[in-house]
Order: C-alpha cells, then structure tokens, then sequence
C-alpha cells in the first residue's frame, strides 16, 4: 500500500476472482462459465462493432435496452445495463445502502456483496443459512435493511419459490430487495414480472452464464422507472460509457440468438443431473442445484485436498476457505467430455484416498 492510499480504503478486503490460469491448459469448471462459445452471429457483430471503435458508445445503450425490455415485457426505463451484473450490484450497494440503511445478505452466498458493502462503508448483518445450506425467508421477514439474496444463491445453488421471494418483498416496504437472478435461466423462476408489484424490487441478471460473454462483461438491472433512475444517476456520475460498443453489439446479437443459448442451456441441466447421480453413486452429498454448477463434498477426501488433487490433474474446480463450506468444492458444469475427465479423476482420488 502506497502512503497516499486514502485511510477510507485502507482494511478493504478485495474480491478474490476465480483462478484464471495462464499457461498450464486446465479443465476449467471453477467459474461457472459456459463452456459453450459465443454463437458466429455474436462474433461478427463484435468484429463489425469494432469499425466504429474510435467514436464513443452510446450512453443509453438504446439498442439493446429496447430489444431488452421487448423481450422481458418491460419498459426501456425499467432497465439499465451495466459492465457485467457486478457493476449494478455495486450500484446497488452505492444507492441503496448507508450508515442508516444497513444491507443484509446471507452469511454464504455471492462473497462480492461483502466486499461492496465494505467498500461503501456500509455496515451489514450476514444472516446464516440454515443447517442445510438453505435460506430461511423468515430470517428476512421485516429486517428493515437492504437485501441482497442470489436466487438460486451461489455457491449453493440453492432457490427461494417467487412466493418466498414474494414474502420478503412484501414484509420489507421500506427496503430495497435486491434479487440476484446470475443462474435463473439453468431453472429457476424468475422475479422480474414482480417489478409491477413492488416498487422495492430490482432484479440483477447477467450475460455471463448462459449467454457465453463473461468475458464481454454485460449484466442488466430490472425495477420500477424511479429505482433505475437512481442507478442511472450513479452510472452517469462513475462512466457512462460502462458497457462499450462491442459489448453492446455482443448482447443485440445474443439477444437474436436465443435458439442456440436454449439448447446449450438444456445440455448444462442434462449433464449436471448426470453429474449428481454420477458424485452420488460415488458417496458424495451433492446439493440440489438449479445452477450450471454443484456444491459437493465426499467423508473420503478433505475438501481442499480433492481441489488440489483435481488440480494436479488438470481440473479445475473453487474450493471456498470456511467453517461450513471447507468440506466442499463447487464444480462448474462443463460439456459432457469434461464431465467425464473430470468424473474420472474423481474415481482415481477417491481410490488412492482409500483406507
Ligand atoms: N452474482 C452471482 C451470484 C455470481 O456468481 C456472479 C459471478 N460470479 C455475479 C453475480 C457477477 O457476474 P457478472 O459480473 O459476470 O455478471
């Protein structure tokens, strides 16, 4: 730390993104990216986007926004989108809480909402999930703070019914009620019909997943016109050229490309359901996921030492440091040859780890 770091910044705790390996080529199942590339429609609209690279994007992203809102059913003033979904949940974090206004999230879930929380100096109460990993609504009836839940929540992959959802919104009037929705379309349900219901509901979701463009960086924000007007008034006031022209281009042809995220979306959930029965016929607790990831652990091999040894054969897999989470890893699907690899390798450990 340099000696003009402002003192405000001087304990943050930075987020500490998944590896991104370079050299060595892994099996890469600890992001939860998809391992499906773009469709060409997306690519060459980056390349024809990128003729126009010396002229600034537009600020209102009007595009997108519009084909955005005539695909979810909502207004172009319902709508924001952002440098992936982190950007609106720091906005989020920046509009919604203060010194006054605490958030509250669960004690294991999206270890970024932390981190924003701390950057803000936002005080925050982290609730725990019950014994099953689960999150109990009623810990959020009337909390009078700013919720923040990932629904289905990661790493579990766990989901709340929109009608739990529902409960929370409507016990919590005075409270913005963020609802993160990065893995809904592996099936989960999702809120954003509700933004007619609550005007204290703002729905995030992202292009990262099931759309192929985590490295595109492309995320939106759904809720009533006045709470997207505050995060325009953040977004205008930090970059207004937040999501550039390539980007935007990316997510207008995703956008006109929905046939082939489906079926890639439908082979996620097949090998995932494939993949649980697989790690359960192997003794594994494997909790439901309703993501295009499983949180997972075996009594045979400690946690950090089946990451390490996947690691040593080319698989890569997130290990979370924690009390409650140390017994498990989090395995992002991949296709099903690399579920396979990865199965197979799983099969070699558990055997050297036998007693
Ligand atoms: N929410 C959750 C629950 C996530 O797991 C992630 C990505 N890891 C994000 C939000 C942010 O995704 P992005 O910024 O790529 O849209």
């Amino acid at each position: 730390m340099s000696k003009f770091f402002s003192k405000k910044y001087a304990s943050l705790k930075p987020y500490t993104p998944g590896e991104q390996p370079k050299g060595r080529k892994y099996i890469k199942l600890n992001t939860n990216e998809s391992p499906f590339p773009p469709p060409s429609a997306v690519t060459k609209a980056v390349k024809q986007a990128s003729k126009s690279l010396h002229l600034y994007s537009d600020p209102d992203n009007t595009e997108l926004v519009n084909l955005v809102a005539e695909k979810w059913g909502v207004k172009p003033c319902e709508v924001i989108a952002t440098n992936g979904s982190d950007e609106v949940l720091n906005f989020a974090f920046m509009a919604f809480c203060d010194g006054d206004t605490p958030a509250a999230f669960p004690d294991i879930t999206y270890g970024f909402y932390a981190v924003f929380a701390d950057l803000h100096g936002d005080p925050y109460q982290a609730i725990p999930l019950k014994e099953d990993f689960s999150i109990d609504p009623k810990d959020y009836m009337g909390v009078g703070k700013t919720v923040f839940i990932a629904n289905p929540n990661a790493p579990t992959g766990l989901h709340l019914s929109v009608a739990q959802i529902e409960e929370i919104l409507r016990s919590n009037p005075d409270n913005v009620v963020v609802i993160d929705e990065a893995y809904v379309d592996f099936g989960g349900e999702s809120c954003v019909p509700l933004i007619y219901k609550y005007d204290n509901l703002l729905v995030t979701q992202t292009f990262s997943k099931s759309r192929s463009l985590a490295g595109g960086r492309l995320g939106l924000g759904f809720g009533c016109a006045k709470l997207i007007a505050d995060l325009q008034a953040l977004r205008y006031s930090t970059n207004p050229y937040n999501v550039n022209k390539m980007t935007e281009s990316a997510g207008v042809a995703a956008l006109k490309s929905e046939e082939y995220y489906q079926k890639n979306v439908q082979t996620i959930i097949k090998n995932r359901e494939y993949t649980k029965k697989a790690l359960r016929k192997l003794g594994f607790t494997v909790l439901e996921s309703k993501t295009n990831f499983l949180f997972i652990k075996t009594a045979k091999v400690d946690g950090f030492k089946l990451y390490e040894e996947l690691k040593a054969r080319g698989v890569l897999v997130r290990h979370f440091k924690g009390e409650r989470t140390g017994a498990y890893n989090r395995v992002t699907i991949g296709t099903k040859a690399q579920t396979d690899a990865f199965l197979a390798c799983v099969k070699e450990i558990l055997k050297e780890n036998e007693v």
